[in-house]
């Protein structure tokens, strides 16, 4: 089954329709700080079997009779497992994965139903939106799995699962769009991901038939998604519907079925949707979402500081890093890469709770819970404001324990880099990510050294096994105005996006690159003309259409790149992000700084000369405000009066 993701096997079927492929046979070893990521992740999540147990218990004991999510928790960590998996290839954390893979197959019932609702209330809230997860968890799962007999099983218990759905779901039946009481079905409808990657392992034309019922109903019943994002003239946020990250999963569904029947359209419709929510919905920190979960213009809106504390949600990060991966894929387009860097590095690991913090909500509102801290958090603020502002998705469990949909989402979120990193071509390589370390590859290795976040300085040596020709494509950031490439000591020529080198390569082979880390300005974007949006008023599914609302304290804000990382301010340096900065600023550049250290973690650190002779500690945001508390006030958006 893993050579239906392996680009190096001939009957790969995405070599007709995608530029990219990210092959599951390269090793990686990472030696900074997505290595670090990585190692706390699996402790304090992956490898732990009580969690798994409990997560398949939700579907044993049906407990979301009261129309909760228990039953995604399961998939997406299991989604996000088997991509780190492709990472360690360690034999714990495979043992762990069988076993609990094996486990939720037990829990169907007699129809091979595999639900956390019981018979009579299924098929309503985010009943199919836990069954995606599972079909997902399942075939992430087999892209890893090395026992074929088990891989047949799987197989069988995905094809019941979804043939019981589709015996009560579709055309004269309960309507998809109408089996949830959410989102006008945009939940239930992204169970077309599943469904189409089902038919890829099956052949079972049913499955084709049930994906292409789900794209003709446009994902919602109010309005045809699909066509409002071929048509290209309403923005995400202006859609009938905005929930985030439910719509990018479907759009992810609509990918994959374009992947099969190579339908123009919908290939446009995906481009399309994915630059609208690059140009109207995409932050500093490379989330979406300044109200809740919820597109809203926040490319625009993100300085305001009336958007309250629940906004730029974890899940929603992470389904956009996959999802630009995967139109990355399809499109070979450097801007994908670059957004994903964006989020990477700055939003995913902001979620990061490093500091072990119980959620101040769960302390607060329910002490007799059994208390653990989530290894991810659900919001990051922008303007002045904390972290952990409640478990996003919070669900408890019978077992007194309890669980959120962005700490079970996010491990898919640091499992995508290294896929992300190096990919296939062609006609050779791409190599979109310069994070420190070793990538084991058909032809030989790569190794990446230097201080990419910190100065800029990176070197690629290239080890072949033989003599080897090919084009090896490296990314040029766009926030790079002036980089600098040599081969073997030699300068080669710049380009914008990829700079790519052909050549039969040497074993040893050598590429230096260096970066530009001048300290850009952004400001925000001024609002111009008053734009429509529509207001989801949370959970009614109540839709009023409004005006964007411009906050007047908007425009006196400000935001620091650095390369990869953005820059946050953290009142742990002595300096609250509520009082204004005044910075010396030379055409929208900062030229006076020193590299420092900071009172906590982090990955940079930079003292910026003020105005007033005065110096300012700045460090990369991702490492600001990890205390969770009142006390530890952070911002990326600085205030400047
Ligand atoms: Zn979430």
């Amino acid at each position: 089954m893993k050579d239906l993701y392996n680009p190096n096997t001939a009957n790969y079927p995405r070599l007709k329709t995608d530029v990219c492929f990210a092959d599951y046979d390269n090793e990686y070893t990472y030696t900074s700080t997505l290595g670090d990521a990585f190692r706390f992740v699996r402790l304090n999540q992956l490898t732990s079997r009580a969690h798994w147990k409990r997560f398949c218990d939700q579907f044993r004991y049906n407990t979301d009779n009261d129309t909760g999510w228990r039953g995604e928790f399961w998939g997406k960590m299991m989604r996000g497992a088997c991509f780190c998996y492709s990472y360690f290839k360690d034999k714990e954390l495979y043992d762990v994965l069988t076993e609990t893979v094996k486990d939720m197959m037990t829990t169907a019932d007699s129809f091979g139903r595999i639900s956390s609702y019981p018979r009579d209330r299924e098929f309503n809230a985010w009943d199919l939106w836990c069954r995606k997860y599972v079909l997902l968890g399942m075939q992430y799962y087999l892209e890893i799995c090395e026992d074929d007999s088990l891989k047949e099983e799987i197989i069988a218990s995905m094809c019941r699962q979804l043939d019981y759905i589709m015996t009560y779901i579709g055309q004269g039946k309960k309507e998809i769009t109408k089996a949830s009481c959410h989102w006008r079905g945009l939940n239930s409808a992204s169970i077309l991901e599943p469904t189409v990657r089902l038919y890829t392992l099956t052949k079972n034309e049913s499955y084709l038939s049930f994906a292409k019922y789900i794209v003709d109903k446009g994902f919602t019943d109010v309005q045809n998604l699909i066509d409002l994002a071929f048509e290209d003239g309403l923005s995400p946020y202006q859609y009938p519907v905005t929930k985030a990250y439910e719509m990018t999963s479907c759009f992810e569904g609509l990918l994959e079925y374009y992947r099969i029947t190579g339908e123009e359209k919908y290939k446009k419709a995906i481009i399309r949707f994915a630059d609208k929510v690059l140009e109207t919905d995409f932050t500093v920190i490379g989330c979406s979402g300044c109200t809740h979960e919820l597109f809203d213009h926040s490319t625009v809106r993100q300085a305001n500081t009336t958007n309250g504390a629940k906004m730029q949600e974890t899940c929603v990060t992470v389904t956009l890093m996959k999802f630009f991966y995967q139109v990355h894929l399809l499109t070979g387009d450097v801007k994908y890469a670059d957004a994903f860097e964006t989020s990477l590095y700055n939003a995913y690991l902001g979620s990061f709770n490093t500091e072990k913090v119980i959620e101040p909500q769960i302390t607060n509102t329910h002490p007799t819970w059994t208390m653990e801290a989530l290894p991810f958090d659900s919001y990051s603020p922008l303007t002045s404001g904390t972290r952990g502002n409640g478990v996003g998705g919070l669900q408890y469990m019978p077992d007194n324990h309890y669980y959120g949909c962005c700490a079970c989402i996010a491990s898919a979120g640091i499992g995508l880099a290294p896929k992300m990193q190096f990919l296939t071509t062609h006609d050779g390589y791409t190599l979109n990510i310069y994070e420190n370390g070793t990538i084991k590859t058909d032809f030989g290795k790569i190794e990446i050294n230097g201080n990419y976040l910190i100065d800029g300085k990176v070197s690629v040596t290239v080890n072949v096994n033989e003599p080897k020709k090919f084009s090896l494509k490296l990314r040029n950031p766009s926030w790079s105005k002036k980089t600098a490439l040599k081969l073997n000591g030699s300068p080669l020529t710049i380009n914008d996006g990829y700079m790519t080198v052909t050549k039969e390569w040497q074993n040893g082979d050598k590429l230096e690159l260096e970066f530009d880390m001048t300290i850009r300005v952004t400001r925000p974007i001024p609002y111009g003309e008053q734009v429509l949006m529509n207001e989801v008023v949370w959970s009614e599914n109540y839709i009023v259409p409004v005006y964007d609302k411009e906050d007047e304290n908007a425009k006196y804000h400000l935001a620091l790149r650095r390369g990869a990382l953005m820059l946050g301010l953290d009142d742990r340096t002595g300096k609250s992000p509520d009082t204004a900065v005044s910075l010396k600023l030379e055409k929208e550049t900062v030229t006076e700084y020193s590299l420092t250290t900071a009172p906590y973690p982090h990955i940079l650190a930079l003292e910026l000369t003020q105005t007033d002779g005065t110096k300012l500690t700045l460090t990369d945001y991702a490492s600001t405000g990890k205390r969770w508390d009142i006390g530890n006030k952070t911002a990326v958006w600085l205030k400047t009066k």
